[in-house]
């Protein structure tokens, strides 16, 4: 029966294919393909796991005092039984050896199917086995995780990005794949950017999650804060993520397919369309020269950047380079060999370098202690934890000035708010100069800038502009502080709203009072990629725009038919009504 689910829109386009679930699970479950090669090890961990559980269970089963409830043994028992029982390592080995999940994944794929027919079981006790299953699994779980060790790359795998209606029937390995999962984690992300995936969906998460972000550089089509999707639609499935609607249509019928597919191909040639003004200078009507700069997580993103058109990198999160590694991080060799690729990789153009913004919804790993926090995004975070730790920030900022060496680098703090954290900052900086001289160790010149992202920030302008070399407006921080509306959260989700006369001002004030200092002001949040924004942006004065390279030339399409000297008088107008999405729709 076909269905649709509704969430958030984040990344745009039609993809349709067959759903790969990953369960949620109480473990931290790491998500990857295998090579065809290491199927048989694999499937020995599972084994060796099952062995040692079983032992455990059965020693504890041995253990039980004579005078124990007899309910205790006999949930051993059970235990037991689930152990043996051939369905759960039958399915294992099908995920292992078919789809090339590793071992852990491949065992909660295995639980959420199994535990959908103990969902449909008439008896009622053993409907309630599904609870041991769970726990069962659990031990597995912990028991693997402590045989793992680092995660292997994951393996490429082709998938058609058009489908072809013809292809609904096609059980082949090469039928496209959707992911569905309750949530994703951006270090899980990363490690599907591997092209494996065609869309993306995610019970929770807000437009501007860390997430979602993730899922737009991928450019490929995403739906987050979905509910219960990942309840509702069942591994293999046929699914339509539709990414400019935020809606999932699960096994859809023929008649809507063909629809679809139809969409599908409207938006290839649209693609086709716009990759024709890649080498075109983004200079409005007016002869105003617009700055178009890319968002990247990782220096391999740096090709796309320049395939886009793009003139820099406005913004390169460095944290993704401290993510899912176990708590163990990058030293100072390993950064200085990442941002060298990266502004080697951009051919002379300029790369701005974010020291690293962790914390709120980018934990370094998935069981990191900022979960633990009551309010991790009030907490300690990006320049915050920097500070907390000298000595790991000193050897990001002497990998980024070695950096420098190969090309133009600008060095930009996020979430700064106090005087005082600027100081510090600058005092670092100039300890990391020293002893890299120490140790004749060559260097490069930095501009040195200052996100603005904290409302406290854009109210005390005059010094940031005096310590500064240029300011980058992070919006999404900038917005979910300013209104309160925690970016990640879903259920706010409809709050979160850019167009919010505050944040107008404050993006405006910025603008302006950077003008007037002579110094650069950039935005680099989710509203610069957003072509529906950019031009209100250009009438209040932005001409540097950082955003994920797939929407470089939608944006450059907005600007090239721009006119600031037009926009100007309108964009003040938009700002200062009572309701200013309503006047956006006025021109
Ligand atoms: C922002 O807050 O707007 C920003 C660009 O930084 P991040 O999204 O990484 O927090
Ligand atoms: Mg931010």
């Amino acid at each position: 029966m076909t269905f649709s689910i509704h969430g958030l829109a984040v990344a745009r386009g039609i993809a349709i294919g067959k759903a790969v679930l990953v369960a949620s699970s109480r473990v931290d479950v790491a998500h990857y393909f295998i090579q065809q090669a290491q199927i048989e090890e694999e499937l020995n961990r599972f084994s060796q796991a099952r062995n040692a559980v079983m032992a455990e269970v059965q020693r504890l089963h041995q253990s039980v005092p004579k005078d124990a409830p007899p309910e205790l043994a006999a949930l051993l028992e059970v235990h037991m039984m689930l152990l043996q029982d051939e369905m759960l390592a039958d399915g294992v080995r099908h995920w292992v050896s078919d789809r090339l999940y590793n071992a852990e994944w491949a065992l909660t794929s295995q639980l959420e199917v199994v535990s959908r027919q103990f969902d449909d079981m008439e008896d009622v006790y053993l409907r309630e086995r599904k609870g041991d299953l769970e726990q069962v699994v659990e031990r597995l779980l912990r028991h693997m995780k402590g045989l793992t060790t680092q995660l292997p790359q994951p393996t490429e795998r082709k998938s058609p990005n058009t489908w072809h209606q013809d292809q609904l029937l096609d059980d082949s390995h090469d039928a496209p794949l959707v992911l569905i999962a309750h949530d994703l984690s951006p270090a899980d992300m990363l490690q599907f950017k591997q092209g494996v995936f065609t869309g993306f969906v995610t019970d929770v998460g807000g437009k501007t999650s860390h997430t979602a972000i993730v899922a737009r550089s991928l450019d490929i089509p995403a739906v987050v804060g979905a509910r219960q999707a990942s309840q509702w639609v069942k591994q293999d499935d046929w699914v339509i993520i539709d990414g400019d609607a935020g809606v999932i249509i699960v096994s859809p019928s023929p008649i809507i397919l063909a629809e679809y597919a139809f969409k599908q191909r409207q938006s290839e040639l649209e693609r086709e369309r716009l990759a024709r003004l890649r080498h075109t200078p983004a200079v409005t009507v007016d002869g105003q020269q617009v700055h178009l700069l890319a968002n990247i997580e990782l220096p391999e993103d740096a090709p796309s950047a320049l395939a886009m058109g793009a003139v820099g990198v406005g913004l390169f999160r460095s944290e993704f380079l401290f993510m899912g590694r176990d708590g163990k991080l990058p030293d100072e060799q390993e950064q200085y060999q990442a941002y060298k690729r990266a502004v080697e990789g951009m051919k002379g153009l300029p790369v701005t370098i974010r020291t690293v913004d962790v914390g709120a919804d980018k934990p370094l790993d998935r069981t990191a202690k900022d979960q633990e926090h009551l309010n991790p995004a009030l907490g300690l975070r990006a320049i915050r934890w920097s500070l907390a730790d000298p000595g790991m920030f000193l050897s990001q900022l002497r990998a980024i000035l070695r950096a420098a060496v190969h090309g133009k680098v600008n060095l930009l703090i996020p979430m700064l708010a106090h005087a005082q954290e600027i100081h510090q900052t600058f005092q670092l900086l100039e300890l990391a100069r020293q002893q890299l001289d120490k140790k004749s160790v060559p260097y490069g010149p930095l501009r040195v800038g200052a996100m603005i992202e904290v409302p406290a920030a854009a109210l005390s302008l005059p010094l940031f502009l005096k310590h500064f070399d240029f300011l980058s407006v992070g919006t999404n921080d900038l917005i979910q502080y300013t209104l309160a509306i925690d970016r990640a959260d879903e259920q706010v989700a409809h709050l979160y709203d850019p167009l919010h006369p505050a944040i107008l001002n404050l993006v405006a004030n910025t603008i302006a009072q950077g003008a007037a200092a002579g110094k650069e002001v950039a935005l680099c949040g989710e509203m610069a990629g957003d072509p529906s924004l950019t031009r209100l942006l250009l009438g209040l004065g932005l001409r540097y725009f950082s955003m994920h390279p797939t929407q470089i030339l939608r944006v450059k399409q907005e600007v090239l038919r721009a006119d600031t000297q037009r926009l100007a008088p309108w964009a003040q107008y938009v700002m200062q009504s009572e309701n200013p999405a309503a006047e956006m729709q006025t021109t």
